[in-house]
């Protein structure tokens, strides 16, 4: 039986220009294909388990804006619950993402809205995390709305699933609530600052904290999944990359929706990168995650 997923996370609108190189200080460069995409780290994830066809319930803010309004709608269509995503009078979060021709980027995000959903907020939601199974939770809302939303998470026996992303310092005391943590190579090495300089030890740390899984996803150089006192690989898959945004959120999304169908962790792991290499096929965040149908064709 499908499980519900309940994503907690932020809402932003991705403003993307592409240029031949980054303006230095003072500098003025010409930019060309400008486009408005919508993203966010949370929208990101709660899209592609929608998309992929999980039961999907989000909670978040933005504003009355025009982006809020579109963003709204792309959860919707992309079959997300969005009736608990406050509306509030603050901007939209934006994201300002500025990619150079070999497609490297540099991003500066305005949290705007996304401040608005307090551990207040979260506490009025209790309703919602009763009847879901799965929380899939990023870093892009205040750190103590995460904190509270993953002990709400445990208080109801659900499975917690946490992308530290962007990395702030967690309490300790929050590990041995995590049942699966995704970093990516950069967030392992800011998670863990004790000193380790080796991947399977830092891993093994944050395994010690009395986290489950730790899931270290290197772009197109695999996957490691670090878990009791094992480790299992899964190679990336071979594909031509346009733009790697939100490779790690397709990644999560995935993970999450793998899980709700009650799939074995293996089998979610493989299904998650496949579903990631669709995505940096395409150009954007939301615009680049595929249907279940997408991912079934594109693996043939
Ligand atoms: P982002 O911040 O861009 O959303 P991330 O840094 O959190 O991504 P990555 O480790 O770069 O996450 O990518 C997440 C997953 O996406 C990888 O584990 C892999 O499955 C897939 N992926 C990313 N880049 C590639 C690539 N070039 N080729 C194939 N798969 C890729």
């Amino acid at each position: 039986m499908t499980k519900e997923i309940l994503v907690i996370g932020s809402l932003n609108m991705d403003l993307i220009v592409q240029t031949e190189k980054y303006p230095r200080k003072g500098e003025t460069v010409p930019g060309e294909n400008f486009k408005q995409v919508p993203g966010g780290k949370g929208a990101n994830q709660a899209l592609t388990a929608g998309k992929l066809g999980g039961q999907v319930r989000f909670i978040g803010s933005c504003g009355k804006d025009e982006y809020g309004t579109t963003l709204l709608n792309n959860l919707k269509n992309g079959g997300v619950i969005v009736d608990d995503i406050l509306r509030v009078e603050k901007n939209t979060g934006i994201a300002m993402i500025t990619i150079e021709k070999e497609g490297s980027n540099r991003i500066i995000y305005v949290k705007g809205a996304n401040e608005y959903v307090t551990p207040d907020v979260v506490m009025k939601m209790e309703d919602r995390f009763k009847k879901a199974s799965i929380l899939l939770i990023q870093m892009e809302i205040p750190l103590e709305s995460v904190i509270k939303a993953v002990e709400l998470a445990k208080k109801y026996q659900m499975k917690v699933i946490l992308d530290p992303s962007p990395v702030q310092g967690l309490p300790e005391k929050i590990f041995p609530l995590i049942d699966y943590i995704l970093p990516n190579e950069i967030e392992l090495d800011e998670l863990v600052k004790n000193g380790c300089q080796i991947e399977e030890e830092k891993a093994k740390h944050l395994l010690k904290l009395g986290t489950n899984n730790v899931i270290v996803t290197k772009g197109k150089n695999g996957v490691s999944h670090y878990y009791e006192d094992k480790v299992a690989t899964y190679e990336s898959y071979h594909v031509k990359a346009v733009d790697t945004t939100a490779a790690g959120d397709a990644f999560a999304g995935s993970l999450a929706y793998g899980l709700s169908q009650g799939w074995s962790l293996e089998k979610t792991i493989k299904f998650s990168n496949l579903v990631a290499a669709n995505s940096v096929t395409k150009l954007g965040a939301q615009s680049s995650l595929p249907t279940y149908q997408e991912v079934m064709k594109f693996a043939k």
